[in-house]
Protein backbone atom coordinates (compact mmCIF):
# COMPACT_ATOMS: atom_id res chain seq x y z
CA UNK A 1 0.00 0.00 0.00
CA UNK A 2 1.31 3.13 -0.80
CA UNK A 3 1.72 6.13 1.97
CA UNK A 4 -0.91 9.27 1.63
CA UNK A 5 -1.64 11.98 3.30
CA UNK A 6 -5.25 12.07 5.31
CA UNK A 7 -6.72 15.10 6.31
CA UNK A 8 -10.77 15.46 7.68
CA UNK A 9 -13.04 18.14 6.16
CA UNK A 10 -16.40 19.53 8.04
CA UNK A 11 -17.73 21.41 5.07
CA UNK A 12 -18.66 20.56 1.84
CA UNK A 13 -16.74 23.57 0.43
CA UNK A 14 -13.38 22.84 2.70
CA UNK A 15 -13.86 18.89 1.38
CA UNK A 16 -13.74 19.69 -2.37
CA UNK A 17 -10.90 22.40 -2.01
CA UNK A 18 -8.65 19.93 0.03
CA UNK A 19 -9.65 17.26 -2.74
CA UNK A 20 -8.85 19.89 -5.93
CA UNK A 21 -5.73 21.08 -4.35
CA UNK A 22 -4.07 17.53 -3.19
CA UNK A 23 -5.95 15.92 -6.20
CA UNK A 24 -7.22 13.80 -3.29
CA UNK A 25 -9.73 10.50 -3.17
CA UNK A 26 -12.65 11.10 -0.81
CA UNK A 27 -13.28 8.43 1.50
CA UNK A 28 -16.73 7.80 3.39
CA UNK A 29 -17.37 4.37 4.14
CA UNK A 30 -14.23 2.85 2.51
CA UNK A 31 -15.78 -0.08 1.48
CA UNK A 32 -14.63 0.09 -2.02
CA UNK A 33 -11.18 2.57 -1.49
CA UNK A 34 -9.65 0.85 1.49
CA UNK A 35 -9.73 -2.75 -0.53
CA UNK A 36 -8.15 -1.40 -3.68
CA UNK A 37 -5.57 0.49 -1.96
CA UNK A 38 -4.31 -2.19 -0.17
CA UNK A 39 -4.41 -3.88 -3.28
CA UNK A 40 -2.19 -1.06 -4.65
CA UNK A 41 -5.06 -0.73 -7.31
CA UNK A 42 -5.70 2.70 -6.53
CA UNK A 43 -2.74 4.91 -5.19
CA UNK A 44 -3.96 8.50 -4.23
CA UNK A 45 -1.70 10.55 -3.20
CA UNK A 46 -4.15 12.03 -0.49
CA UNK A 47 -7.44 10.82 0.93
CA UNK A 48 -9.99 13.09 2.25
CA UNK A 49 -12.17 11.97 5.10
CA UNK A 50 -16.12 13.04 4.45
CA UNK A 51 -17.61 11.70 7.00
CA UNK A 52 -17.98 14.86 9.11
CA UNK A 53 -20.36 16.43 6.56
CA UNK A 54 -23.99 17.15 6.90
CA UNK A 55 -24.85 14.87 4.27
CA UNK A 56 -26.78 12.42 6.28
CA UNK A 57 -30.08 13.04 5.98
CA UNK A 58 -33.34 11.34 3.79
CA UNK A 59 -35.45 14.22 3.32
CA UNK A 60 -38.88 14.59 1.58
CA UNK A 61 -39.33 16.99 -0.98
CA UNK A 62 -42.16 19.67 -1.19
CA UNK A 63 -42.84 18.27 -4.75
CA UNK A 64 -43.13 14.76 -3.48
CA UNK A 65 -40.09 13.60 -4.32
CA UNK A 66 -36.96 12.17 -1.79
CA UNK A 67 -33.75 13.88 -1.15
CA UNK A 68 -30.81 11.68 -0.33
CA UNK A 69 -27.54 12.69 1.22
CA UNK A 70 -24.58 11.25 -0.21
CA UNK A 71 -23.12 10.02 3.39
CA UNK A 72 -26.59 8.03 4.19
CA UNK A 73 -25.78 4.69 4.77
CA UNK A 74 -27.29 1.78 2.36
CA UNK A 75 -28.91 0.19 5.36
CA UNK A 76 -30.27 3.34 6.61
CA UNK A 77 -31.67 3.90 3.42
CA UNK A 78 -33.00 0.51 2.69
CA UNK A 79 -34.84 0.61 6.31
CA UNK A 80 -36.38 4.10 5.29
CA UNK A 81 -40.41 3.48 5.87
CA UNK A 82 -40.52 6.38 2.92
CA UNK A 83 -38.14 3.99 0.83
CA UNK A 84 -39.44 1.32 1.62
CA UNK A 85 -43.03 2.15 1.08
CA UNK A 86 -42.78 4.42 -2.20
CA UNK A 87 -39.61 3.23 -3.76
CA UNK A 88 -39.71 -0.64 -2.64
CA UNK A 89 -36.87 -1.52 -5.78
CA UNK A 90 -34.49 0.42 -4.14
CA UNK A 91 -34.72 -0.91 -1.30
CA UNK A 92 -34.70 -4.33 -1.97
CA UNK A 93 -31.64 -3.80 -4.10
CA UNK A 94 -29.82 -2.28 -1.56
CA UNK A 95 -30.70 -5.14 0.54
CA UNK A 96 -29.97 -7.72 -2.01
CA UNK A 97 -26.09 -6.68 -1.96
CA UNK A 98 -23.08 -6.81 -0.14
CA UNK A 99 -23.45 -8.50 3.69
CA UNK A 100 -25.46 -5.79 6.92
CA UNK A 101 -21.71 -4.81 7.84
CA UNK A 102 -20.98 -3.61 4.71
CA UNK A 103 -24.13 -1.80 4.09
CA UNK A 104 -23.96 -0.03 7.34
CA UNK A 105 -20.80 1.29 6.23
CA UNK A 106 -21.59 1.49 2.52
CA UNK A 107 -22.99 5.26 1.46
CA UNK A 108 -24.85 6.28 -0.76
CA UNK A 109 -22.42 8.31 -2.98
CA UNK A 110 -19.89 5.90 -2.69
CA UNK A 111 -22.27 3.43 -3.84
CA UNK A 112 -23.03 4.91 -7.08
CA UNK A 113 -19.28 5.21 -7.53
CA UNK A 114 -18.12 1.36 -7.24
CA UNK A 115 -15.68 0.00 -9.10
CA UNK A 116 -16.32 -3.09 -11.07
CA UNK A 117 -15.51 -6.92 -9.70
CA UNK A 118 -13.78 -7.93 -12.71
CA UNK A 119 -10.83 -10.45 -11.44
CA UNK A 120 -7.80 -8.47 -13.78
CA UNK A 121 -8.84 -4.84 -12.53
CA UNK A 122 -8.30 -5.83 -8.94
CA UNK A 123 -4.98 -8.30 -9.81
CA UNK A 124 -2.28 -5.62 -10.90
CA UNK A 125 -0.72 -8.70 -12.52
CA UNK A 126 -2.52 -8.37 -15.68
CA UNK A 127 -3.40 -6.06 -17.92
CA UNK A 128 -6.04 -3.60 -17.54
CA UNK A 129 -7.04 -0.61 -19.40
CA UNK A 130 -9.46 0.77 -16.66
CA UNK A 131 -6.46 0.52 -14.37
CA UNK A 132 -3.77 1.39 -16.68
CA UNK A 133 -4.99 2.88 -19.55
CA UNK A 134 -3.44 1.48 -22.79
CA UNK A 135 -1.95 -1.82 -21.17
CA UNK A 136 -4.81 -3.92 -22.94
CA UNK A 137 -7.45 -5.92 -21.30
CA UNK A 138 -6.90 -9.37 -19.71
CA UNK A 139 -11.20 -10.22 -19.62
CA UNK A 140 -11.01 -10.39 -23.60
CA UNK A 141 -9.70 -13.54 -23.98
CA UNK A 142 -9.96 -14.63 -20.59
CA UNK A 143 -12.48 -16.14 -17.95
CA UNK A 144 -14.84 -13.49 -18.86
CA UNK A 145 -17.79 -15.53 -17.45
CA UNK A 146 -19.27 -12.12 -15.24
CA UNK A 147 -18.12 -9.49 -17.72
CA UNK A 148 -21.24 -7.86 -19.89
CA UNK A 149 -22.82 -7.70 -23.01
CA UNK A 150 -24.30 -5.06 -22.73
CA UNK A 151 -21.90 -1.31 -23.81
CA UNK A 152 -18.61 -3.22 -24.00
CA UNK A 153 -15.66 -2.28 -26.03
CA UNK A 154 -12.55 -3.85 -27.78
CA UNK A 155 -10.93 -2.19 -24.46
CA UNK A 156 -13.43 -2.92 -21.62
CA UNK A 157 -15.92 -5.34 -20.62
CA UNK A 158 -16.44 -4.63 -16.95
CA UNK A 159 -19.63 -4.38 -15.18
CA UNK A 160 -20.63 -2.35 -13.30
CA UNK A 161 -21.08 -3.91 -9.94
CA UNK A 162 -23.80 -1.54 -8.04
CA UNK A 163 -27.52 -2.94 -7.17
CA UNK A 164 -28.92 0.42 -5.78
CA UNK A 165 -27.64 2.60 -8.99
CA UNK A 166 -29.78 -0.07 -11.24
CA UNK A 167 -32.68 0.43 -8.75
CA UNK A 168 -32.22 4.46 -9.40
CA UNK A 169 -31.79 4.12 -13.14
CA UNK A 170 -35.19 2.98 -12.74
CA UNK A 171 -36.22 5.82 -10.70
CA UNK A 172 -35.05 8.23 -12.70
CA UNK A 173 -32.58 9.52 -10.48
CA UNK A 174 -30.89 13.08 -10.15
CA UNK A 175 -26.96 13.39 -9.25
CA UNK A 176 -26.17 16.54 -7.50
CA UNK A 177 -22.29 17.96 -7.16
CA UNK A 178 -20.13 20.21 -6.04
CA UNK A 179 -16.99 20.89 -7.79
CA UNK A 180 -14.44 23.89 -8.05
CA UNK A 181 -16.26 25.12 -10.79
CA UNK A 182 -19.65 25.21 -8.24
CA UNK A 183 -22.98 23.16 -8.69
CA UNK A 184 -24.34 20.58 -10.82
CA UNK A 185 -27.19 18.24 -11.46
CA UNK A 186 -27.21 15.43 -13.82
CA UNK A 187 -29.79 12.87 -14.85
CA UNK A 188 -28.40 9.46 -13.41
CA UNK A 189 -29.18 7.99 -16.83
CA UNK A 190 -26.58 10.59 -17.97
CA UNK A 191 -24.03 10.18 -15.70
CA UNK A 192 -21.98 7.00 -16.29
CA UNK A 193 -20.23 6.27 -19.48
CA UNK A 194 -19.82 3.09 -21.60
CA UNK A 195 -15.89 2.21 -21.70
CA UNK A 196 -15.15 3.20 -25.83
CA UNK A 197 -11.55 4.02 -25.82
CA UNK A 198 -11.05 5.21 -22.68
CA UNK A 199 -12.68 2.90 -19.47
CA UNK A 200 -10.30 4.99 -16.83
CA UNK A 201 -13.68 7.44 -17.37
CA UNK A 202 -16.29 6.06 -15.86
CA UNK A 203 -18.82 8.98 -15.11
CA UNK A 204 -18.67 12.64 -15.34
CA UNK A 205 -17.35 13.77 -12.18
CA UNK A 206 -14.54 16.32 -12.61
CA UNK A 207 -11.39 15.79 -10.48
CA UNK A 208 -12.09 16.76 -6.59
CA UNK A 209 -16.00 16.95 -8.15
CA UNK A 210 -18.02 15.99 -4.66
CA UNK A 211 -21.66 13.94 -4.97
CA UNK A 212 -23.70 15.53 -2.14
CA UNK A 213 -27.21 13.69 -2.80
CA UNK A 214 -29.58 12.16 -4.61
CA UNK A 215 -33.22 13.24 -5.65
CA UNK A 216 -35.52 10.90 -6.66
CA UNK A 217 -39.10 12.20 -8.01
CA UNK A 218 -42.62 11.71 -7.07
CA UNK A 219 -44.10 8.38 -8.20
CA UNK A 220 -47.55 8.22 -9.77
CA UNK A 221 -50.09 6.92 -7.73
CA UNK A 222 -50.56 3.39 -8.66
CA UNK A 223 -46.82 3.04 -9.23
CA UNK A 224 -45.11 -0.74 -8.50
CA UNK A 225 -41.75 -1.47 -8.22
CA UNK A 226 -39.72 -4.43 -7.92
CA UNK A 227 -35.89 -5.92 -8.07
CA UNK A 228 -34.38 -9.04 -8.59
CA UNK A 229 -30.95 -10.32 -8.58
CA UNK A 230 -30.38 -13.56 -9.83
CA UNK A 231 -26.57 -14.62 -8.73
CA UNK A 232 -24.15 -17.80 -8.24
CA UNK A 233 -25.54 -17.77 -4.50
CA UNK A 234 -28.15 -16.63 -2.28
CA UNK A 235 -25.76 -13.80 -0.49
CA UNK A 236 -23.15 -11.52 -0.39
CA UNK A 237 -22.20 -11.65 -4.35
CA UNK A 238 -22.84 -10.14 -6.88
CA UNK A 239 -24.91 -9.88 -9.62
CA UNK A 240 -24.77 -11.97 -12.79
CA UNK A 241 -28.19 -10.64 -14.32
CA UNK A 242 -30.61 -8.50 -12.45
CA UNK A 243 -33.82 -6.15 -13.37
CA UNK A 244 -35.69 -3.40 -11.76
CA UNK A 245 -38.85 -2.53 -13.26
CA UNK A 246 -41.17 0.73 -11.89
CA UNK A 247 -44.23 0.12 -13.69
CA UNK A 248 -48.05 1.72 -14.13
CA UNK A 249 -50.51 -0.41 -15.37
CA UNK A 250 -54.31 0.55 -16.11
CA UNK A 251 -56.91 -0.83 -17.58
CA UNK A 252 -54.66 -4.22 -17.95
CA UNK A 253 -52.47 -2.34 -19.99
CA UNK A 254 -49.14 -0.38 -19.39
CA UNK A 255 -49.44 3.04 -19.12
CA UNK A 256 -45.59 3.52 -18.21
CA UNK A 257 -42.25 1.59 -17.46
CA UNK A 258 -38.77 2.35 -16.03
CA UNK A 259 -36.79 -0.66 -16.84
CA UNK A 260 -33.12 -1.16 -15.94
CA UNK A 261 -30.78 -4.40 -15.46
CA UNK A 262 -27.41 -5.14 -13.66
CA UNK A 263 -24.85 -7.65 -14.09
CA UNK A 264 -25.37 -7.43 -18.03
CA UNK A 265 -23.65 -3.73 -19.10
CA UNK A 266 -20.71 -2.11 -18.29
CA UNK A 267 -23.11 0.94 -16.56
CA UNK A 268 -26.48 0.60 -14.67
CA UNK A 269 -28.14 -0.14 -17.57
CA UNK A 270 -31.50 1.25 -18.70
CA UNK A 271 -33.29 -0.30 -21.38
CA UNK A 272 -35.85 2.32 -23.38
CA UNK A 273 -35.85 -0.52 -26.17
CA UNK A 274 -37.51 -3.03 -23.55
CA UNK A 275 -39.86 0.36 -21.65
CA UNK A 276 -40.70 0.78 -25.53
CA UNK A 277 -42.18 -2.86 -26.25
CA UNK A 278 -44.35 -2.18 -22.89
CA UNK A 279 -45.92 1.02 -22.92
CA UNK A 280 -49.24 0.69 -24.39
CA UNK A 281 -49.31 -2.83 -24.49
CA UNK A 282 -51.25 -5.16 -22.44
CA UNK A 283 -49.89 -6.27 -19.47
CA UNK A 284 -49.51 -9.76 -20.65
CA UNK A 285 -47.06 -12.91 -20.95
CA UNK A 286 -46.31 -12.39 -23.76
CA UNK A 287 -45.82 -8.50 -24.19
CA UNK A 288 -43.21 -9.11 -21.19
CA UNK A 289 -41.60 -11.55 -23.46
CA UNK A 290 -41.36 -9.26 -26.55
CA UNK A 291 -39.94 -6.41 -24.39
CA UNK A 292 -37.44 -9.41 -22.71
CA UNK A 293 -36.53 -9.91 -26.35
CA UNK A 294 -36.11 -6.19 -27.35
CA UNK A 295 -33.83 -5.65 -24.01
CA UNK A 296 -31.30 -7.69 -25.03
CA UNK A 297 -31.50 -7.42 -29.29
CA UNK A 298 -28.40 -5.75 -29.00
CA UNK A 299 -26.27 -8.35 -26.74
CA UNK A 300 -22.87 -9.84 -27.46
CA UNK A 301 -21.97 -12.42 -25.50
CA UNK A 302 -18.13 -13.15 -24.87
CA UNK A 303 -16.68 -16.66 -24.83
CA UNK A 304 -18.18 -17.33 -20.94
CA UNK A 305 -21.25 -15.35 -20.55
CA UNK A 306 -24.07 -16.15 -23.14
CA UNK A 307 -25.82 -17.60 -20.91
CA UNK A 308 -26.15 -14.07 -19.14
CA UNK A 309 -28.54 -13.02 -22.07
CA UNK A 310 -31.13 -15.27 -20.81
CA UNK A 311 -30.78 -14.79 -17.27
CA UNK A 312 -31.39 -10.78 -17.95
CA UNK A 313 -34.76 -12.10 -20.35
CA UNK A 314 -35.55 -13.85 -17.74
CA UNK A 315 -35.54 -11.80 -14.67
CA UNK A 316 -37.07 -9.01 -16.61
CA UNK A 317 -40.25 -11.38 -17.54
CA UNK A 318 -39.92 -12.25 -13.62
CA UNK A 319 -40.03 -9.32 -12.36
CA UNK A 320 -42.92 -7.70 -14.75
CA UNK A 321 -44.81 -10.57 -14.11
CA UNK A 322 -44.67 -10.03 -10.34
CA UNK A 323 -45.49 -6.79 -10.39
CA UNK A 324 -48.61 -6.69 -12.55
CA UNK A 325 -50.09 -9.46 -11.17
CA UNK A 326 -53.56 -8.26 -9.94
CA UNK A 327 -52.75 -4.44 -10.72
FE1 LIG B 1 -9.69 -4.06 -17.16
FE2 LIG B 1 -12.09 -3.67 -18.19
FE3 LIG B 1 -10.53 -5.50 -19.26
FE4 LIG B 1 -11.52 -5.90 -16.81
S1 LIG B 1 -12.69 -5.79 -18.67
S2 LIG B 1 -9.40 -6.25 -17.50
S3 LIG B 1 -11.63 -3.79 -16.02
S4 LIG B 1 -10.12 -3.28 -19.18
Amino acid sequence: MQVFRYSQAHTVDAAVQNAARSGGAFIAGGTTLVDLMKLNVLQPQSVVDINGLPLDRIETLPNGGLRIGALVRNSDLASNQTVQQQYAVLSQALLSGASPQLRNMATTGGNLLQKTRCYYYRDTNYPCNKRQPGSGCAALDGFNRIHAVLGGSDHCVATHPSDMAVAMMALEATIHTRGSKGERTIALDEFYLVPGSTPDRENLLLPGELITHVTLPALASGTRSVYLKLRDRAQYEFALASSAVVINVSGGAVQRARIAFGGVGTKPWRSREAENALEGQPATSETFHRAAEAAMAGAKPLKYNAFKIELAKRALIRTLTETTQSA
